[in-house]
């Protein structure tokens, strides 16, 4: 491996016109023709160790990226918003122009003589030596210093000093949790170096009301029994504060667990926020208590429903008891699964027709 690298260091140094690729963008540019990402960290320090050259132990060619989280409401992804946000970065010292001190007063590092790392042998069997390098302690790997007494006394020879930056993220209709919202080369800056970017990252926080899916809003609506078999109207009010009133069709009975739907009024899509996608209803009817019909009323009420079916009981039956069953009873626990009721709505990919 090491050889391997050595020789191509050899063949990198023999060619002036690799030698540039190689210091502009590390091996990776020479493999791919020299438009390699300037992100890659060289096996230069390798390189630096036999050689003598260069100093810093990864080349790196930007500063970090400063990621961010940015909580936002399904309101906020509906509609489009703008959002101030305060952030920390490293920006280079004014005073001492990012030099950390005085000019002249940086010098090679004295404990690792510039190569920011130290080399340490240690023989771990006869015969046999293991190198180890770590990074130089002195110069945390810069191969250089500065002396204390010239410090620059703004940044105390860091180079870079902590700054306040409020910048503007504007969230676009459509945009989904997770999203990023890359803001390029606001990130931590550094001398010699290309600033990083900042990157902020969607965080949806749940709602009351709807849950999305893709395109897709699913709610789920409570209606009464008597609004399943005779009908109903009911209010929606949506992310933008419109209310849709959704009606049933005549002489249609809703079941629970029925699935409905509205088109074009689910969340927008995405740099087409004119086309949406759609809402899903989920229905669940609220039964009514027990005994919220006087017994005698019962009749009328079973005269208008369709026909209950006739048992016809013989002696070699059993009559057995009916009790209330609880799926949280430790004994029923492995039955829980198949009783309880999906809490997730309705699965995705629901048909939605157009009436
Ligand atoms: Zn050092
Ligand atoms: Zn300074």
């Amino acid at each position: 491996m090491k050889f391997k690298l050595i020789s191509q260091a050899y063949e990198v140094l023999s060619d002036p016109k690799k030698r540039d690729i190689y210091d502009q963008g590390g091996e990776q540019a020479i493999k791919e023709g020299g438009t390699g990402s300037p992100s890659f960290s060289s096996p230069m320090d390798i390189f630096d160790m036999f050689f003598g050259g260069g100093g810093r132990m990864a080349r790196e060619r930007r500063g970090k990226n400063v990621v961010h989280q940015l909580s936002v409401t399904l309101e906020d992804l509906y509609n489009g918003v703008t959002k101030k946000l305060a952030l920390e970065k490293n920006v280079i010292c004014e005073k001492c122009e990012g030099v950390g001190g005085k000019k002249g007063s940086v010098e090679k590092c004295p404990v690792c003589k510039g190569r920011g790392m130290q080399i340490h042998i240690q023989q771990i069997g006869p015969g046999m030596v293991q190198q180890i390098q770590t990074v130089c302690i002195e110069c945390k790997g810069q191969g250089e210093r500065i002396n204390p007494k010239d410090r620059c006394e703004s940044c105390s020879g860091a180079k870079v000093i902590r700054e306040k930056k409020s910048i503007e993220v504007h969230v676009e209709k459509g945009m989904k949790d997770g999203q990023k919202i890359l803001f390029h080369g606001e990130g931590d800056q550094e001398p010699e170096l290309e600033p990083g970017d900042v990157i902020i990252v969607l965080d949806q926080k749940d709602h009351s009301v709807f849950q999305r899916r893709g395109h897709d809003l699913i709610m789920k609506m409570k209606i009464q029994l008597s609004e399943a078999l005779c009908g109903f109207k009911k209010m929606i009010k949506t992310l933008d504060d419109r209310v849709l009133i959704i009606t049933s069709k005549s002489g249609e009975v809703v079941k629970h667990g029925d699935l409905k739907c509205v088109p074009n009024e689910g969340m927008p899509i995405y740099k087409a926020p004119l086309e949406k996608g759609t809402l899903i209803i989920q229905f669940l009817v609220t039964f009514p208590e027990k005994h919220w019909l006087s017994q005698d009323k019962l009749p009328q009420l079973e005269a208008l429903l369709p026909p209950r079916q006739k048992v016809r009981i013989t002696d070699d039956m059993d009559q057995v008891e009916l009790k209330e069953f609880n799926p949280n009873e430790q004994n029923w626990r492995q039955h829980r699964e198949a009783y309880e009721e999906d809490d997730d709505g309705p699965r995705a990919g629901v048909q939605c027709q157009t009436a």
